[in-house]
């Protein structure tokens, strides 16, 4: 089994290939150590930063950027997206606030990307 997987590490985005066999990994394209590592754990666990908004309530702006402070397991983002969306704050947020800890259990916190 192969995947194709573009590696986000740099600007570079090397076209990598991940082959499987006998439950070895197999990464080529990369340009350099990191994609290969890359290769590996988004073959095994592709992860990705939640970047979203929510509402907020009393402030001069409906709404509020917010992303994980990691990345989480992309299997996870719709579990994570319900919770945000049915989740409003109340102004005042300053930017860094944790508005959520260990989201649906993934161990990352949702926190606001701007003062509100
Ligand atoms: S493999 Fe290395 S050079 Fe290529 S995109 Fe990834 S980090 Fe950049």
């Amino acid at each position: 089994m192969s995947k194709s997987i573009t590696c986000t590490r740099c600007p570079m985005g090397c076209a990598l290939t991940v082959e499987e066999a006998g439950g070895i990994l197999a990464v080529t394209g990369n340009g350099c150590p990191q994609g290969e590592e890359y290769g590996r754990s988004e073959y095994i666990c592709p992860v990705r930063t939640l970047t979203t908004t929510v509402l907020v309530t009393g402030g001069a702006e409906p709404l509020l950027p917010v992303r994980t402070d990691r990345p989480i397991p992309k299997a996870m983002l719709f579990d994570c997206m319900e919770l945000v969306r049915s989740m409003s704050v109340a102004a005042p947020v300053s930017a860094g606030q944790v508005l959520l800890e260990n989201i649906a259990g993934t161990g990352a916190n949702l926190i606001a990307c701007a003062d509100r």
